[in-house]
């Protein structure tokens, strides 16, 4: 089945009337969905450089001059995005009483001695990019580090010409933080 970027426009913007929505999930995905799914995303954002994948609401990783950096949809730059983005961000931590009962009030509200709320903003925009809830004192979650090499050579068919090593690079960040220190 095709489809029009116009009619995904209005799927991904949640505008489609469900009838149509499911007749469209039920059916096998169109080959290039993701490419207009890209041309999409592209056209709605001011700055020039390639989209590879988006990794979830606000933020991209973008070919930029041969750099795979994450980038925002305002714009802000993250790095590299073998380095998780979140030790790049604004974090408020909800980790007493008081600060987790504003989101969980009344007894719903976690022991802040167990477990802590961590929100992730951007620095250029101030959108709210992920929340997670862990135990106190648990590591920053990474929860996407995308092999986009073997996707585009694997699954798209058309590798991306300069291979990087596929590798989660963060420590390289918390290690610069102790050198510092
Ligand atoms: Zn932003």
């Amino acid at each position: 089945m095709e489809y029009s970027i116009g009619e995904l426009k209005d799927l991904f913007d949640g505008k489609l009337p469900w009838n149509r929505v499911k007749q469209i999930m039920s059916h096998p995905k169109d080959d290039d969905r993701f490419d207009k799914y890209i041309e999409i995303l592209q056209e709605r954002f001011p700055w020039p450089e390639r989209i590879l994948l988006p990794l979830g609401e606000h933020l991209y990783v973008v070919d930029k001059a041969g750099e795979r950096i994450v980038k925002c949809d305002c714009g802000h730059e993250f790095g590299d995005y073998r380095r998780n983005w979140k030790l790049s961000a604004l974090i408020f931590v909800r980790d007493d009483y008081d600060t987790l009962q504003e989101i969980y009030p009344g007894i719903r509200s976690p022991d802040p001695k167990l477990c802590e709320v961590r929100e992730y903003y951007c620095p250029g925009c101030a959108s709210m990019l992920k929340v997670e809830s862990v135990p106190v004192g648990y590591p920053i979650i990474f929860e996407f580090l995308p092999d986009i090499d073997s996707f585009y050579r694997e699954w798209l068919g058309r590798p991306l010409s300069e291979e990087r090593e596929f590798k989660d690079m963060t420590y390289e960040v918390t290690s610069e933080w102790g050198r510092r220190s």
